[in-house]
């Protein structure tokens, strides 16, 4: 059985929080690979910065060079609102050989209780958590189906988030070392987040 990880998010962009996240994802739990699935958003709602193919784009930078780390862009074909549960059927359907585990970083661990259909979502993967800075999350609240499939994994902590990268570029300041060089020469080259 190949284990692969896989680490959802709008990834508007992706930075180095995201990537350190599924690095030690991938050695604490020994993957063989993690997959970077950008979710979709709907047209109709307001969009944080950059279109789907643009965010796709920027983790394919991102990834580009590790044979590990590759791009999933099941949501984003869907075009419509994905749920974890189905986008994880959907994934263990195609691929019947792997064992798969869900990433999430503790302001998402909290949540997971509140996710379509979660309990089904436990039965059919393991979640591997990650502590946020400043996001801390709690297990002992969390209900036992969620509980006994999370396994926890050790970052050195990064207060690095999107929306602070977003804001930074809206007003002109450097984001170099929050994110990696390619991605920034992309963002610059199609002007993304400019105000
Ligand atoms: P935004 O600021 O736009 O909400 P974000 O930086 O939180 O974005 P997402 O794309 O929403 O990034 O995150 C995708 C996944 O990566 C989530 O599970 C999130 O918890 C995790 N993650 C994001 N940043 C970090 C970080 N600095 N450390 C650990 N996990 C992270």
């Amino acid at each position: 059985m190949r284990k692969i990880g896989l680490l959802g998010g709008t990834f508007d962009p992706v930075h180095y929080g995201h990537l350190v996240a599924a690095e030690a994802a991938r050695d604490a739990r020994r993957l063989d690979e993690v997959w970077f699935i950008p979710t979709f958003l709907p047209p109709h709602k307001p969009q944080p910065g950059a279109d789907g193919a643009r965010r796709r784009e920027m983790l394919e930078a991102a990834v580009s060079g590790n044979p590990a780390f590759r791009v999933e862009d099941i949501e984003l074909r869907k075009q419509g609102t994905s749920y974890t549960v189905e986008t994880v059927a959907a994934l263990r359907q195609r691929y019947p050989d792997a064992e798969f585990h869900w990433i999430v970083g503790s302001d998402m661990i909290r949540d997971l209780p509140n996710w379509r259909r979660a309990e089904e979502l436990a039965a059919s993967v393991g979640f591997i958590g990650l502590e946020r800075p400043d996001q801390p999350s709690d297990d002992a609240s969390l209900p036992e189906y969620v509980r006994s499939k999370l396994a926890r994994a050790e970052m050195p902590p990064l207060g690095i988030s999107s929306t602070d990268i977003r804001r930074r570029i809206g007003e002109g300041r450097s984001v170099r070392y929050l994110l990696p060089d390619a991605v920034i020469e992309y963002i610059q080259r199609n002007g993304l987040y400019e105000s």
